[in-house]
């Protein structure tokens, strides 16, 4: 038999029992952090748009909504809202919001004109709360703003030189004004690109190149864009003189197969299963990847570092023009092409190799096919490259003159007998060399639209 008083006292005990485990199961819904949110730290709409993640992320009692709004126009009563993103989650009084989605993640793709927003500042913001019953069942709140600058105005650019021809091939200066938010200027040809240089305050200039690849009558255009990627265009009077490029037939022999191609294509783990497939893969495949780190070396535009005509290596013989084309046979069979994008100059063997004209050497090493190599930065998106080089008496970052020995001549990379290699880039687009060989057409073509005075308006 029971006593009154144990009765009292186990009823007592269980009732606290009851009580703790209450606690203990209810504790955890009483929780105090707050959902965590995440964007971007400014959100910046050109005509372009945006691209923008955002984040909404609980992982205590998990979200119970996330929304994000756009908030824009001045002044009280004109303020607009569009909402980007509402979601709600479903739960109990008891479970939570126990479907328990602890985060939810959007891209999403801003378009200023689609959203129908207005240029000026707008704010994004991001709420979310949380399934804790916590502020008497309403769950953690969380708040994030966002500023947005809507831009998409284009800057401003008109064209100062007048008629300008350039050879396909060639090359050509170009002056032109552009307003105080442009952020880049320059010359798109197609695919290619080149960068303007601020010549005063309003005006810019660029040196250009027609591609050989380039389209018929392709489209020369100047360009400027401003920190929110809108992008303002204008066409100019160009016209563009076409050239006729040489087909060549070079013969593979065996003895250049086995001393030249087969070395070459195992060094850089481009053998074939023939001598004449490894010569393929090393005239396609490493061909290719010389091209890209000569691509790779060019960086940003610097100041002119160079003036008058570019020197032609002395006392050599012309074996090879820009732009030809090369048929590469055996037996009589074509078994492979190349564009060869400079000029070859032979004279005796390990000849003395100068820069042409002043500049730093951006690049002093070993490139594939084109051996040993210097590249030369000039200044004003002008390099100028010396391959097949048998040693080196420069190293990257130095400054050279005009006449100053790089390195001497020889046949390492892709060659058959010592010479030099020798090439010109505007931007990273091959030119003629003959063109800045002659001091004439450098002062006619470049030097005089460097030093123009803008034309008066009118
Ligand atoms: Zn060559």
């Amino acid at each position: 038999m029971i006593e009154g008083v144990e009765l009292r006292a186990i009823i007592v005990l269980f009732a606290i029992a009851v009580f703790v485990a209450c606690i203990v199961w209810a504790w955890p819904r009483f929780e105090g952090a707050a959902p965590v949110l995440s964007g971007p730290e400014r959100i910046e709409l050109g005509a372009a748009g945006a691209s923008i993640e955002l984040g909404w992320e609980d992982s205590g009692s998990g979200l119970r909504n996330a929304s994000a709004i756009l908030r824009f126009g001045s002044g009280e009563g004109a303020q607009q809202e569009i909402a980007l993103h509402d979601a709600r989650f479903q739960g109990s009084a008891f479970s939570g919001p126990a479907a328990a989605v602890g985060a939810e993640r959007k891209a999403f793709d801003l378009d200023a004109k689609a959203l129908g927003l207005p240029d000026g500042q707008a704010t994004l913001l991001l709420t979310a709360r949380d399934g804790s019953w916590s502020s008497f069942g309403d769950g953690n709140r969380s708040e994030l703003s966002i500023p947005v600058i809507v831009d998409t105005k284009p800057p401003r650019v008109s064209i100062a030189s007048g008629l300008t021809y350039v050879r396909r091939g060639g090359a050509a200066a170009v002056e032109f004004r552009v307003s105080a938010d442009a952020d880049r200027s320059g010359v798109r040809v197609g695919e290619a690109w080149f960068s303007g240089f601020e010549t005063s305050d309003d005006t810019r200039i660029a040196i250009f190149a027609i591609p050989i690849e380039a389209a018929d009558d392709p489209i020369v255009e100047v360009v400027a864009i401003d920190a929110h990627a809108n992008e303002a265009t204008a066409r100019f009077d160009v016209r563009v003189q076409e050239r006729e490029t040489v087909e060549i037939s070079i013969g593979l022999s065996a003895g250049f197969l086995e001393r030249i191609a087969e070395p070459l294509g195992a060094a850089n783990e481009m053998a074939g299963s023939t001598p004449v497939e490894t010569f393929q893969r090393v005239n396609t495949e490493l061909r290719a990847k010389s091209e890209a780190v000569i691509a790779a070396a060019i960086g940003a535009p610097s100041a002119a570092q160079w003036s008058g005509g570019f020197e032609q290596m002395r006392n050599s013989k012309v074996t090879s023009e820009f732009a030809e084309l090369r048929h590469y046979t055996n037996r009589k069979q074509r078994v492979s092409r190349a564009r060869h994008y400079g000029f070859d100059l032979a004279s005796t063997a390990r000849a003395p190799i100068m820069a042409s004209n002043g500049g730093t050497v951006i690049f002093a090493d070993d490139n594939g096919i084109y051996g040993t190599l210097v590249m030369i930065d000039h200044g004003l998106g002008i390099t100028t490259l010396y391959g097949h080089l048998s040693s080196l008496q420069v190293a990257v970052g130095d400054r050279v003159t005009k006449g100053q020995e790089l390195g001497r001549s020889g046949a390492t990379g892709l060659a058959g007998g010592d010479h030099l290699h020798f090439a010109v880039l505007v931007g990273r687009t091959y030119a003629d060399p003959v063109e800045w060989w002659d001091p004439k057409w450098v002062r006619e073509h470049i030097e005089s639209r460097l030093r123009n005075e803008p034309p008066l308006p009118g």
